[in-house]
């Protein structure tokens, strides 16, 4: 078996219509890219997951295994560009920023943190580091945020941004959320949707694009119970990913040492992917778990917090008001069984579509050998995704394109398309229709041959194990349904 490695997933990837660099007619655009075919599918499918497991599945009325207690989940769907004031208030104006340097060498750009990392191509080394060496200018900061200008005049009054988070979204609709609906703490808002960062240097294929989509939870709590929150939904997240087929040892949940976290966070987890384009040892962020306490509410309820002492203060201009004012709308809750009053804490899991998408492929894309009819062992790509990933669930063949064979398949298909997403093909030599359906991740194929046509039995081919087996067509709905579990 050979190494999987990045370029064989890419190109896999781009055959099999998953994922297309955006623009590529025009030559691409560096740090975008457009989810093809069965890359629209497959990322609908993790969006979905997520959605049913976190906000529709949940069971308002019971605790699940490791929860402090019952809790309510609701959804909101916020716009991509809000109030400036908003980007102010939260810090990202000031904050949202990498540093940056120039190399005079090769004239590139490259982040400051991975500078360490990078060669310069026009002085190739075999030692990591040499960038360093090289003549680069002093570090500059870069806001990420992505500007643009609401309405016909293009003056600093019109200027607005292109969100780099869903999650400020969650928080000023915090109001609204509870005086529309019955929840009370512990409660989730959550959020699935696009978020913009003009990345400096965007790389590793989709990981790090300047347009992705965030899945996001703020879950509000009393302070008194926030850190047990912190740790339910930091082990809760990082099994989600285990149950849709990540490797455990593949996955890390790495705590961030207090240097290392943001200033508002009081815990901050990572959960991370040892995906294939790192070097051995090495990980990546799929999604970060934060303790936040009331830093979000409180800043848009009085105005941009600082660092004071131990707490945080508003921060003062010269005339002592708030540097960027809040809504100055009170944004506490009232605890009717203590009759207490306070500002609830924040936990957030910021999980990435467009990362877990990425991982789930780097998992499943497999290198193995299935004989062919003569029994000669034939090399094969298959990717064994989780089945409620997996775009096509079930594809119906008709052998030959004779003998009313399509006709059957074609009933076939319409009668399990009615419950998933089924793909029909009639062309082709059939080794080349199962090929290609286990390189798209499809669980079971189908195929009515000439034994159907006398006694209603199929052929049911099972894409990891490529074992056949002949069941009765009238019984497929239920079987696959029982196979698939979704
Ligand atoms: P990184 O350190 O990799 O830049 P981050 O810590 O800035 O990530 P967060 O702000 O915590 O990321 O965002 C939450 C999640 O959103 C990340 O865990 C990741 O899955 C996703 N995400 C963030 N930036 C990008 C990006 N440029 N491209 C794709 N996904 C991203």
């Amino acid at each position: 078996m050979s190494d999987k490695t990045m370029e064989k997933i890419v190109a896999l990837c781009k055959r099999r219509g998953f994922i297309f660099q955006s623009s590529e007619i025009y030559g691409g655009i560096g740090g975008f890219w457009d989810y093809g075919p069965l890359g629209v599918e497959m990322k609908r499918n993790i969006k979905d997951a997520w959605w049913y497991d976190m906000v529709t599945g949940n069971d308002d009325t019971l605790p699940p295994a490791g929860a402090p207690s019952s809790y309510s989940m609701v959804g909101l769907d916020a716009s991509i560009i809000m109030h400036p004031q908003v980007w102010k208030a939260s810090g990202h104006y000031d904050l949202f920023h990498d540093l940056f340097v120039d190399c005079k060498t090769c004239k590139q750009r490259f982040r400051l943190d991975q500078i360490a990392d990078s060669q310069c191509p026009r002085k190739p080394s075999k030692h990591p580091g040499e960038h360093s060496e090289c003549d680069l200018t002093e570090p500059r900061e870069f806001n990420l945020m992505f500007k643009t200008y609401v309405g016909a005049l293009h003056d600093p009054s019109a200027e607005a941004y292109l969100r780099p988070e869903t999650a400020q979204g969650i928080f000023v609709n915090f109001k609204n959320v509870m005086s529309t609906t019955r929840v009370k703490l512990p409660f989730g808002i959550a959020q699935i949707g696009k978020s913009f960062r003009n990345e400096i240097t965007p790389r590793n294929y989709t990981f790090r694009s300047r347009e992705f989509e965030q899945m996001e939870i703020e879950f509000f709590c009393s302070p008194k119970e926030s850190q047990r929150w912190y740790e339910y939904w930091r082990d809760r997240r990082f099994s989600w990913y285990t149950s849709l087929g990540l490797a455990s040892d593949k996955l890390r949940l790495r705590d961030h040492s207090p240097e290392e976290r943001a200033h508002y966070s009081c815990g901050t987890a990572d959960i991370e992917y040892a995906f294939p384009f790192l070097a051995q040892g090495e990980y990546g962020e799929l999604e970060g778990v934060s303790h936040r306490g009331d830093f979000d509410l409180r800043s848009h309820m009085e105005g941009k917090l600082v660092r004071d002492g131990d707490g945080f203060a508003v921060e003062l201009d010269e005339h002592g008001q708030p540097r960027y004012a809040g809504s100055g709308k009170d944004l506490s809750y009232f605890d009717e069984e203590t009759k207490k009053k306070y500002i609830p804490h924040v936990i957030e899991p910021s999980a990435g579509a467009d990362r877990a998408m990425l991982a789930f492929l780097c998992e499943a894309y497999t290198e193995d050998a299935i004989p062919d009819d003569k029994g000669v062992p034939q090399p094969r790509v298959v990717l064994k995704l989780h089945p409620r990933l997996a775009p096509v669930k079930v594809a119906v063949f008709p052998l030959i394109k004779k003998d009313g064979m399509p006709d059957v398949a074609a009933e076939i298909y319409r009668e399990l398309k009615k419950k998933w997403n089924v793909y029909y093909d009639q062309k082709g030599s059939i080794g080349r229709r199962y090929r290609r359906q286990d390189e798209s991740g499809t669980p079971y194929c189908i195929t009515v041959d000439h034994q159907t046509l006398e006694d209603g039995t199929v052929t049911l081919r099972d894409r990891d194990t490529t074992v056949q087996e002949r069941v009765k067509s009238i019984d497929l709905t239920t079987i696959i349904a029982e196979r698939l579990a979704v």
